[in-house]
């Protein structure tokens, strides 16, 4: 067996729990009152600018973290707005700003684009990330460390306390 790790490197689960803000101090997402955030070190699970500032930091260290767009969800591309037929969505789905949903790509690949906004017969979509464009302010503290299984390197990401929780979302096979 593996010692737990003290600190944080490559192959390593790390639990954060973590605000996130913007420049107008507005909370964009927080894991406060529920379980911290697990994700594996060095498989670019968060964004690179948080990731690389969590790198050789110990258990129960708190940071704060100022993260550049270049360095999160990049910059706004004001190509990446569009505006579909309704009628090119499944009937049935409750189109709401702000759901994301996988399209296309130029070469067939899926994409993730958000809804930005609904008109009468269309929808204006963004192959911008919401966070595209944004600085962001996170404030962290290192809750837990643990290496990785084996299933969880190769997999890219941590399976939870359980072994499986949280997965399904991830749409792959096991
Ligand atoms: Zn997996």
């Amino acid at each position: 067996m593996t010692a737990a790790p003290t600190t944080v490197s490559d192959g390593v689960v790390v639990a954060i729990h973590y605000t996130l803000k913007n420049d107008a101090g507005e909370t964009l997402d927080s894991s406060s009152g529920g379980d911290p955030l697990e994700y594996l070190h060095g498989a670019g699970n968060i964004v690179p600018g948080l990731e690389n500032a969590l790198a050789g930091k110990k258990l129960g260290e708190q940071l704060k973290v100022t993260v550049a767009p270049a360095d999160a969800y990049g910059e706004r591309d004001p190509r990446g707005v569009q505006k579909v037929p309704r009628n090119s969505f499944p009937p049935g789905v409750d189109l709401q700003p702000g759901m994301a949903f996988l399209a296309d790509g130029p070469d067939g690949e899926p994409v993730q684009v958000w809804i930005s906004a609904l008109e009468a017969d269309r929808v204006v979509i963004d192959l911008n990330h919401p966070l595209a464009g944004v600085t962001l302010h996170f404030e962290v503290q290192i809750s837990a460390l643990r290496p990785a299984t084996a299933e969880e390197i190769e997999h890219g990401h941590p399976h939870g306390p359980d072994g499986h929780g949280g997965h399904e979302h991830h749409g792959h096979e096991h």
